[in-house]
């Protein structure tokens, strides 16, 4: 099962993709995870994905496509992947179909997962991230046991830089300009599904298993 998330900063993608890739045994591929470990350990990537990160604004498709193009030919991706923050712009999307498509195969849905501009601005100032080993948190919805300490590593959590409420709006223009065009895209190649993530995590799951089970 090859699938794909969509939607705003904060609508839930990594929450729900966690719980699919659990679920079907399937690897969870998160390029912001991907950039922020490069961040962390200091690398060349993640140094140039810093500066567009810090502001909000996408990193360069160039330093995007390549990395998730050679991680879903990796054989653990044999049997599926969930994709979470990738593609992100049309050209993403025609790289990653071209590369699926030279090897015979391609993604089965791209699940939408649909919030309103106004319920995201008050959830990310309430999430919490463990920069080791990717776990998130909410201070309301998903309170982790120890107050700001990660339950998996016990790192201490982190209101991200770019969560904060002044980058989380310009993430929310990006995400309008550059993202939102691909809902059309995979409308048009009738594999878009939408569910409505402004119920609790839980709903949201269950909408989503319905229709990979169907
Ligand atoms: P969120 O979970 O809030 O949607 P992510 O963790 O997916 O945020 O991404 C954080 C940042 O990493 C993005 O704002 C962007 O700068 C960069 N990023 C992640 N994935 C991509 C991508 N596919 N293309 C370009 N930039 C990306
Ligand atoms: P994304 O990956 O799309 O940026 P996350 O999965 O990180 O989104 O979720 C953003 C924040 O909202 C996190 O703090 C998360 O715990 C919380 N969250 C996720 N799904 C829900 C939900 N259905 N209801 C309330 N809060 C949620
Ligand atoms: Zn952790």
């Amino acid at each position: 099962m090859r699938l794909i998330m969509l939607g705003a900063p904060g609508a839930g993608k990594g929450t729900q993709a966690k719980k699919i890739a659990e679920k079907y045994s399937i690897p969870h591929i998160s390029t912001g995870d991907i950039f922020r470990a490069n961040i962390k350990n200091g690398t060349e990537l993640g140094k140039k994905a810093k500066t567009y990160m810090d502001q909000g604004l996408l990193v360069p498709d160039e330093l995007v496509c390549d990395l998730v193009v050679d991680r879903v030919g990796q054989p653990d991706c044999e049997k599926g992947y969930v994709l979470d923050g990738f593609p992100r712009t049309i050209p993403q999307a025609e790289s990653l179909d071209a590369a699926l498509k030279a090897v015979g195969s391609k993604i089965d849905y791209a699940i939408d997962v649909d919030v309103p501009d106004e319920n995201i601005i008050s959830r990310m100032s309430g999430r919490r991230a463990c920069l080791k080993c990717g776990a998130t948190y909410h201070l309301k919805y998903a309170a982790p046991k120890k107050e700001g300490v990660c339950d998996t590593c016990g790192e201490a959590l982190v209101l991200r830089e770019d969560d904060k409420p002044e980058t989380v709006q310009k993430r929310l223009n990006v995400y309008h300009e550059q993202t939102q065009p691909l809902i059309d895209y995979y409308t048009k190649a009738e594999i878009l599904v939408t569910v409505d993530g402004t119920k609790d995590m839980e709903e949201v799951f269950q909408a989503i298993t319905e229709i990979l089970d169907k």
